[in-house]
């Protein structure tokens, strides 16, 4: 079931989302050669609970695989869901951070990938696609549409300049819980799907791969790797959408 939003609701996910927001700004200001992905997450641990909230990931999942930290670090061919530890940073990585909060109960969930020093052109274009196909999706997140159009504009801008898009994780709802309804694919087809209404908060995350678009799961039951080795970027932002348009919440 989709959970719609009342603008008092979406009042509250608002501050949570920018929690999360102003949470991946410190953690991008801190990124260089060197810092390790654990300390990365303790700067981000400590700036969420300083403000009132908790990290929505740690503690997540089911089982005795529950993730134990605040925030998903996925450096170079790790895709998503990569656990902070003692790998350092170096020149030419590209790093994933995903952040989620709760505050008071409501959600936000926000991802950016970003170089470490100096990468080439084409993983640039990479990370430059990534987001653009973020922002193709979210312009099409608006009443009248269906779910369908937001997939396939976020298809079409990936494959356009030859990269492809993860097929097995997906964004979604938002605000009430980490994880609600819908699941949203990065791939699909145009004026298929739920119908768009107001009140829904929706997670747009396309993962995006510079060769084939299938992955793997690692080993420790969280990491996802491409399965071809080479790199992949992921950007997500929180949106709602209103009766004119939408709304970015996971922007500052
Ligand atoms: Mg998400």
């Amino acid at each position: 079931m989709v959970i719609l939003k009342s603008l008092e609701e979406i009042n509250y996910i608002r501050k949570s989302c920018k929690l999360a927001a102003s949470t991946l700004n410190k953690l991008l200001e801190n990124i260089k050669e060197g810092i390790t992905t654990l300390e990365l997450d303790r700067i981000a641990e400590d700036y969420i609970v300083k403000h009132g909230a908790k990290p929505a990931f740690k503690g997540y999942g089911t089982g005795k695989n529950k993730f134990q930290h605040s925030i998903c670090v996925s450096i170079n061919e790790e895709v998503v869901h990569g656990i902070p530890g003692k790998r350092r940073l170096r020149e030419g990585d590209i790093v994933s951070i995903d952040i989620g909060t709760n505050l008071k109960g409501y959600y936000g969930d926000t991802a950016a990938t970003v170089p470490v020093g100096k990468i080439d052109s084409r993983e640039q274009k990479l990370l430059e696609v990534t987001k653009k196909s973020l922002f193709a999706g979210i312009e099409k997140a608006i009443i009248g549409n269906r779910l369908g159009d937001i997939s396939f504009a976020i298809q079409k801008t990936v494959e356009n300049f030859n990269f492809s898009v993860v097929r097995e994780y997906v964004g979604h709802g938002v605000g009430c819980y980490l994880h609600e309804e819908p699941q949203i694919p990065n791939y699909g087809v145009p004026h298929t799907g739920l119908m768009l209404e107001e009140g829904m908060v929706l997670a747009l995350e396309p993962m995006v791969n510079m060769g084939d678009y299938k992955t793997r799961l690692c080993n420790n039951g969280w990491t996802v790797v491409t399965e071809d080795g080479r790199r992949s970027a992921h950007f997500e932002h929180s949106i709602a959408i209103t009766a004119d348009g939408n709304e970015i919440l996971t922007i500052l």
